[in-house]
């Protein structure tokens, strides 16, 4: 339907998440209808971020340098760790402002019918973190789904045994803010019960 230049942009820009061909096909004639000097601005922070951008030595956050923001600053608590999947899952936990320990991305989280086994993530890195640097609490903040919940409970297994000094915490779930209770599926209502808290 479109010249194959067009064809090609549109196919890219459907890769994106939540962006279906519909979407992809206004994006493109958006760029098309740009000036070239808007539209090349984006494909050059695009080869910029892809150039610039690796990961952290330490922790594996993303990073412009050997060690990225969090792990370069010296007013964070070093014996505080917080365990995520993904790099884009320490920007929520910072926007809280109840966080000021450091970080520990994972990759991703356990699923063995999709084939990621420990070896595939950042789990030895951890352990090792935990086990030598006088950590004395790693909250384990990977998602509440069901491969986030096994990659929780294996990070506390091998942590018992390998570092029983250090206190192993998930976060809490519960009801979100400004919702009424007779929304809330049962299991989110059935793990605010079992973790409520005195008043
Ligand atoms: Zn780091």
């Amino acid at each position: 339907m479109f010249a194959p230049p067009i064809n090609r942009l549109i196919t890219e820009l459907a890769r994106f998440p939540g962006i279906g061909q519909r979407t992809a096909q206004r994006l493109a004639f958006h760029l098309l209808r740009m000036s070239d000097e808007e539209a090349l601005a984006l494909a050059d922070a695009i080869r910029e971020v892809k150039e610039k951008v690796g990961e952290c030595e330490r922790c594996f956050n993303l990073a412009t340098e050997a060690l990225c923001l969090v792990c370069q600053d010296e007013r964070r608590d070093s014996q505080l760790l917080c365990v995520v999947e993904q790099p884009s899952d320490v920007i929520p936990v910072e926007r809280t402002n109840e966080f000021y320990g450091r970080y520990h991305v994972l990759g991703g989280a356990l699923s063995p019918i999709d084939g990621i086994d420990p070896e595939d993530l950042h789990l030895s890195e951890l352990f090792e973190r935990a086990s030598e640097n006088g950590v004395r609490e790693v909250v384990v903040a990977t998602n509440a789904t069901t491969t986030g919940e096994a990659t929780a409970l294996y990070i506390a297994d091998t942590l018992r045994e390998r570092a029983p000094a250090v206190t192993v915490t998930r976060l809490a779930s519960g009801l979100p803010v400004g919702s009424d209770l007779e929304y809330a599926d049962e299991i989110t209502l059935g793990r605010a019960m079992r973790a409520r808290r005195e008043l």
